[in-house]
């Protein structure tokens, strides 16, 4: 037997393979120290005429436990199965892989994550096997519109049979990746190793011969028409399928996957893995433990909660759709009773996808032929709900109850069914005549051994004489010892026992036979029949799939419409030029927050909102609620506000609280700045942008020169609609400068001699020194604060200084290095005197501003007021005190909330 292991292990190189071995599954060697470690087993060791080894067994009954922690061990595991009758075989008996189970192509239910896909995806280059290994050319050069995609990148659920291809250069492979999220990877000779370097999951190597084009075609061609795809889609999908195909110890196609389909990215919603990361949509980075999908999840079903991950993974650009989405989930808003009742009903409703997928595996059991009958019993009920809304009236006609289906089941498999399907006890009375008449005549053959003692009582006058049965000896009389002497003739000896004698007749011999013949070709038949029920059913897995799809769509709507209701969100209207949100909030962080406060957004197409305010004022949540309102509005839900009006957006690009995730490998600084080109790159007029703090990795200099640059550029060229959460209130002048630049701020107040955030977002900017603010308000020592005003004192002077004498290093010239602005000694220069520079400073911007004022064009009402603001301010900066409450931003918030009293400053 060890020979036959080393063999089969020599064959499947890269998995652990365990021997079917009685109730076991076995390994020897290496393979059972490592299963011994991971699974925690121990190991035994045996002796042969070889020498000795090592041996470890994983119970057949409880495997699945320990199958699991192989795979989240990223092991591939073989199991190879006894495929000869142990009692037939003469010698060794002949085993073979029946499958190979892998972290991204396990079908087992209970390896499985019940409400979420697990993926296996494949990226390969159109030259496949055949390549030279060099990879397509360079991706970066590449025009998406004129030569073909550089690569395809593939993913199949082989549990579900869902299967998609797609193409694109190395980032969109990378954006997809993100997505798909596969628990597994394959990557094909010609694909340069970085461009999956994004995905955080096992790798498989195949023989490369899987990716030569014609070998991929060949697979391909047993589900699709090949000529549908372009090459590296077609080379991508063929060896992903092949790969798929090996796992399932199954030579022919997966019966299952039964379409597969294209699709292209830009079609949706694009979130890249920064984006998905920092929206925390599906994964929690900062604590609290809840992800945008968590507290969206009302569904009631398996299929509801994957179809709502793929809904918010995907959302949709196209505004038909959307709206289409909002119409249905209003309807469900709107009827607490119809939502009720669909819930209800769909808690009944099994993993109908699953179910098919084991249907047309062959691996379904009576029970899941039950649990699909219950399924579709509850159709009815969900049709009846959703019968006079108009709104749902296209997914009632898709929700066909499969009324045949259902009453075939019914007919044939009885309602509690065994596990096993072998053994009898599956099929029903009255569904297959042959079977009823082997199951009669057993019965009866059972009836007439049953009335066999009393008859044998009377005939024989032996009052004491028993019948039983045992598993060896089958049916016997039994008669006491005292009682031989009345043993009738026909009566044959069987056993002797220490009282009593044990006897058959000819007459129970034969009956006997006949009724263990008959138990037998029943069990049979039973599994016959179940056979072919099951491969009808296979048959029919297109209906299936239709109802699966229509359940998962109506779970997810309904779903929607709960989270709705619940948490009090408003259907947004779509149709707006830019982002415009009354009170919104943060789907997430109000669940945790003691008492969250509401924030407006106004930005219309392609402004950039610069937010300053101190840490922790609110600035990352906002920027977040913004684009989640987004995200949430794309996918079909309503949104948290009390009144929405967005746009459809085409890309979503983050960088929010990175410091979360610091790299390995890189610095965060070369990370922030590559996603800032990235963004840079890719962004366009109906993209939404979220930065917080650019160039915070460098020095001040650069950071700020990058900073003021990277929104120069999203206001010049790309035109996004984009929150630039900053530090350097530097960039808040950019506001005078640039039309579509506003500035809006965050801030601090001090309540109780503690530092409170308002988090109630303000036009205009922060204080330049509200870190000094806040650190006064946290009690840092006045010396020490005085001190810090004086200094950034100084340093606004310098700054000045330098843009009057038109060489401002920060804003003229970005592009300098450090080393050419302490070359031109501005950084170096000492000081100026700080006295009365603040103020004139605001002098001079008095007077600028009056004589920029277009008289001619300003109403006598609207001039009084500009009189009144400019007086007001002349008043502040002759008074010119930098006492403590004198900055805006912090005591912006003191005169707004607290009616304490402010200074100057611009607010
Ligand atoms: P910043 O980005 O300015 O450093 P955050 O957005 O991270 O600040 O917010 C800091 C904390 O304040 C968070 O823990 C969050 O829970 C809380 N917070 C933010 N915005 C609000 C709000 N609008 N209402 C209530 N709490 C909020």
């Amino acid at each position: 037997m060890l020979a036959q292991y080393v063999d089969v292990a020599e064959r499947y190189d890269d998995a652990v393979v365990l021997f079917r071995v009685g109730d076991f599954y076995k390994a020897f060697c290496e393979a059972a120290d490592e299963v011994a470690r991971i699974c925690e087993l121990t190991r035994i060791e045996r002796e042969d005429s070889t020498g000795t080894y090592t041996a470890c067994g994983i119970p057949v009954d409880n495997a699945p436990k320990y199958l699991k922690r192989l795979l989240d061990a990223e092991y591939r595991v073989a199991v190879a199965d006894q495929v000869e009758d142990a009692e037939a075989a003469s010698g060794l008996v002949e085993r073979a892989v029946t499958q190979v189970l892998t972290p991204g192509t396990v079908v087992e239910e209970e390896l499985l994550a019940a409400g979420s896909n697990t993926y296996v995806a494949c990226v390969a280059s159109a030259e496949g096997g055949t390549g030279d290994g060099t990879g397509p050319s360079d991706p970066e050069d590449e025009d998406q519109n004129g030569t073909d995609p550089a690569y395809g990148v593939a993913h199949v659920d082989v549990s579900t049979g869902e299967c998609a291809v797609t193409a694109g250069d190395a980032a969109a492979v990378d954006e997809e990746l993100a997505r798909i999220g596969p628990a597994e990877l394959l990557c094909g000779p010609g694909v340069d190793p970085g461009v999956a370097d994004g995905a955080d999951c096992m790798r498989t190597e195949r023989d490369p011969e899987t990716f030569d084009p014609e070998a991929a075609r060949a697979v391909l061609d047993r589900y699709a028409d090949s000529d549908r795809f372009d090459d590296a889609e077609r080379v991508a999908c063929g060896a992903l399928l092949s790969y798929a195909e090996y796992t399932q110890g199954d030579d022919g196609p997966l019966e299952y996957v039964r379409r597969v389909r294209r699709y292209d990215p830009r079609r949706s919603l694009r979130l890249d893995a920064t984006a998905l990361r920092g929206l925390e949509l599906f994964e929690n980075h900062v604590g609290s433990g809840r992800t945008l999908f968590d507290t969206l999840d009302e569904t009631r079903s398996a299929l509801g909660r994957r179809r709502l991950r793929a809904w918010l993974r995907r959302p949709l650009v196209d505004r038909g759709a959307i709206e289409a989405r909002h119409d249905a989930v209003a309807a469900f808003a709107e009827r607490t009773l119809v939502r009720e009742d669909v819930r209800e009903a769909l808690s009944a409703a099994y993993d109908l996808e699953r179910l098919a997928g084991r249907i047309s595996r062959g691996r379904a059991n009576a029970r899941d032929l039950r649990s699909l009958h219950d399924t579709l019993a509850a159709v009815p009920a969900i049709r009846d709900a959703v019968a006079d809304v108009g709104a749902l009236a296209e997914v009632r006609a898709d929700l066909d109850p499969l009324e045949d289906l259902r009453e075939l089941i019914d007919a044939a498999v009885v309602e509690e069914p065994p596990q096993e399907i072998t053994e009898g006890g599956v099929i029903r009375a009255g569904y297959d005549d042959e079977l009823d008449e082997v199951r009669s005549t057993a019965r009866e053959g059972r009836e007439w051994i049953a009335n066999l003692e009393e008859r044998e009582r009377e005939r024989t006058g032996i009052d004491t004489l028993e019948v039983g049965y045992t598993q060896v000896h089958g049916y016997y009389i039994e008669v006491t010892n005292g009682q031989l002497d009345k043993v009738p003739e026909d009566y044959t000896r069987r056993q002797t026992l220490k009282n009593s004698e044990r006897f058959y007749t000819p007459e129970l011999k034969r009956r006997e036979d006949e009724i263990l013949g008959a138990e037998e070709r029943a069990d049979a038949m039973e599994y016959e029949l179940f056979a072919d029920l099951r491969d009808g059913i296979a048959e029919e897995s297109d209906r299936i799939g239709a109802l699966a799809d229509a359940v998962a769509r109506v779970d997810a709507l309904a779903a929607l419409a709960t989270a709705a209701v619940e948490r009090d969100y408003v259907r947004p209207e779509m149709n707006a030029d830019g982002v415009h949100l009354r009170r919104s909030r943060h789907p997430v962080v109000e669940g945790t927050a003691e008492e969250f406060v509401p924030n407006d957004a106004d930005l219309p197409r392609g402004t950039v909102a610069l937010i300053t305010g101190p840490n922790m004022s609110g600035k990352s949540t906002y920027m977040r609620q913004v684009a989640l309102a987004v995200v949430l509005a794309q996918a079909g839900s309503f949104v948290p506000a009390e009144t929405a009006r967005l746009p459809v957006i085409d890309r979503v690009f983050t960088r929010v609280g990175a410091s979360d995730d610091i790299a390995g490998g890189e610095s965060t600084f070369m990370r922030e700045m590559r996603e800032l080109t990235d963004v840079l790159h890719d962004a366009t007029g109906d993209s939404l942008v979220l930065l917080d703090e650019v160039g915070r990795g460098t020095s001040t200099t650069d950071g700020r020169a990058i900073a003021r640059a990277a929104v120069e550029f999203l206001h010049d060229e790309t035109g996004a609609t984009t929150l630039f959460a900053t530090h350097y209130h530097e960039l808040t002048d950019l506001a005078d400068e640039h039309d579509r630049v506003v500035n809006r701020h965050f801030a601090a107040t001090e309540r109780d001699g503690e530092v409170t955030f308002l988090h109630r977002i303000r036009d205009g900017a922060a204080s330049s020194s509200y870190g000094v603010e806040v650190a006064a308000l946290a009690g840092v020592p006045d010396s020490v604060v005085a001190r810090a005003r004086d200094l950034v004192a100084d340093d606004r002077d310098d700054a000045s200084d330098r843009s009057a004498a038109g060489d401002d290093a920060v804003a003229a010239t970005p592009q300098r290095t450090l080393d050419e602005i302490a070359a031109n000694g501005h950084e170096t220069s000492p000081a100026p005197a700080p006295s009365g520079s603040r103020r004139d400073r605001e002098v001079a911007d008095l007077l600028a501003e009056l004589r920029d004022l277009t008289l001619a064009e300003t109403t006598p009402l609207e001039a009084l007021n500009r009189l009144h603001e400019l007086q007001r301010r002349a008043e502040e900066a002759s008074d010119g005190s930098d006492g403590r409450d004198t900055d805006a931003g912090v005591s912006d918030e003191s005169r707004g909330e607290d009616g304490g009293t402010p200074g100057g400053g611009s607010p």
